[in-house]
């Protein structure tokens, strides 16, 4: 079991308490990389979610003002800094991550606090517009949206909380939040420094953890709460459209990629291949920004594929609390047999092994470590081009022209990250310009940033998550023209 001065409680919070579940149930939460029970945490349902929405309610008209908003988020901000290496390691137990790449996770969330802390001031100001249409003056007002309710997956157990509750805190909304199964140590933490260190008024910030279905039930039906971020699947994302259809709801949905990765001739295929390397095996492949589908000219494809076959071969796989390791282990068996599925298919219909264990050899009953795996000769009809993957895999697909590469990357419902590697910066552009992809990045893997909106076109949601309109989220616009 799991030791933590930061897990005093391994309990809900709501209205400044910390809670069990009404039904005295429990959920055992594992550690990933050998299958061993870390804790047990209370399995809420419906009424502990009412009762937190209640007092988030009940909060509202007493939310202080700006300033002392600001305050928590810096409060925030220090104390996950000072933290991070106890954050850090409870994240890389619950995970599975690098506890180097845990603590990284860590700084991160931490950039949210100081980003919103930093600008809000400034963006929750009233604008006075110039026009005096209608012998008027007017003025826009930013008001919190209310009582939100924020659900975040176990892919970054603190990165997606920090991207929603740093923009709701610095907005004025009390909020309600139900991480993922998987991952509620991490969460539980940082409610604990943030009980401890900031002086919230009760029900300001509320957790709720156990039933999906019933928080997320509740979440979404309560008139109570008028606006949901959410970070998941897709198909979540779906349900919970449907969910809100009885009550008029503000949605941000950030949900599933599959992020095509563009090598052009003209590239500098070794900065291509760290990036490739960086980007895709974060958190064992298991984020909605890894490259998915890696398209390479054909020119300089087994150029490109053979240093990637290389830095592959060298990657460490073991747990994420030991020195020098890369990659830890996947997430579930659910995650783990995806994985070998989209392996099996593609070398069913001719696909090459190059690196990597054959999927016949990999059984998720006795380890959840899974191989990092290159596979070159891949084609569309393959599962791993149609689907995340969400794991180690690295298909190499060629391609013939610019236009190709623009098709193939277009070729899915999805619309989150994407890149494209290539010198010539005007040649680049004519892609990048023609992607229906939220994020692309141009000679660089990397990911979103604090200070930049981050969000997915098409199936990949609806919203953006940092910078100025993150924090918009979560704002009602009021107008208000004066005649007097
Ligand atoms: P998931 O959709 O299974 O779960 C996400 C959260 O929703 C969890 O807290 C889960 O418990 C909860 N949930 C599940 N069923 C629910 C229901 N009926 N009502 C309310 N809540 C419910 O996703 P996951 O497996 O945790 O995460 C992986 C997915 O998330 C991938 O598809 C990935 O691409 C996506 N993701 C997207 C982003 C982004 O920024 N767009 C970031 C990270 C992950």
């Amino acid at each position: 079991m799991i030791e933590s001065y930061l897990l005093k409680h391994l309990a809900g919070y709501i209205d400044g308490q910390w809670v069990e579940a009404d039904s005295g149930k429990t959920a055992d939460v594992f550690n990933p990389a050998n299958g061993k029970q870390l804790a047990a945490v209370p399995y809420m349902g419906a009424d502990e979610t009412k009762r937190a929405i209640a007092a988030g309610r009940a909060v509202l008209p007493d939310v202080p003002d700006v300033d002392t908003r600001r305050e928590w988020l810096e409060d925030t901000r220090d104390a996950l800094l000072a933290e991070k290496e106890e954050i850090g390691r409870i994240l890389c137990l619950e995970h599975g991550k690098p506890w180097k790449e845990a603590q990284g996770e860590v700084e991160y969330a931490a950039s949210f606090f100081d980003y919103f802390a930093g600008t809000m001031a400034d963006a929750l100001a009233p604008e006075t517009l110039p026009e005096k249409a209608k012998n008027c003056t007017w003025t826009v007002h930013k008001r919190s949206i209310g009582v939100a309710g924020l659900i975040t997956p176990w892919n970054f157990p603190i990165g997606m909380i920090a991207k929603k509750i740093a923009p709701a805190m610095a907005a004025g909304c009390p909020t309600v939040t139900k991480p993922a199964t998987e991952t509620p140590l991490t969460m539980i933490a940082m409610f604990q420094l943030m009980h401890e260190r900031l002086d919230l008024p009760k029900g300001m910030i509320n957790l709720v953890m156990g039933s999906s279905s019933d928080i997320g039930g509740e979440l979404m039906r309560s008139p109570d709460v008028p606006m949901i971020s959410f970070t998941g699947s897709t198909g979540v994302g779906q349900l919970l459209i449907e969910q809100s259809k009885d009550w008029v709801k503000k949605l941000g949905l950030e949900l599933g990629g599959n992020a095509p990765f563009v090598v052009l001739d003209d590239a500098d295929l070794e900065s291509a291949a760290d990036n490739l390397i960086a980007n895709k095996f974060r958190g064992a492949g298991q984020t909605c920004v890894c490259a998915n589908r890696i398209y390479v000219q054909s020119s300089v494809y087994e150029e490109f594929s053979n240093k990637v076959i290389d830095r592959v071969k060298a990657l460490k796989v073991g747990d994420g609390m030991d020195e020098d390791v890369n990659i830890g282990p996947l997430i579930n068996q659910a995650g783990f047999d995806k994985v070998k599925d989209h392996v099996a298919d593609a070398l069913s219909k001719g696909a090459q092994l190059e690196a990597g264990k054959h999927p016949d050899e990999l059984d998720a009953s006795k380890s959840l470590f899974y191989s990092p795996t290159v596979i070159t000769q891949v084609t569309h009809d393959m599962k791993c081009c149609k689907e995340e993957t969400f794991g180690p895999l690295v298909p190499l697909i060629p391609f013939e022209t610019d236009e190709d590469a623009l098709k193939f990357s277009n070729q899915t419902e999805f619309g989150l990250a994407s890149y494209v590697f290539g010198k010539d910066e005007a040649r680049a552009d004519r892609i990048v310009a023609n992607l229906h992809f939220g994020h692309c990045g141009y000679n660089t893997g990397t990911g979103p940033a604090a200070h930049a909106p981050f969000g997915g076109m098409l199936q990949s949601g609806v919203g953006r998550e940092g910078g100025h309109d993150g924090l918009m989220e979560f704002i009602e616009l009021q107008t208000v023209p004066n005649g007097s």
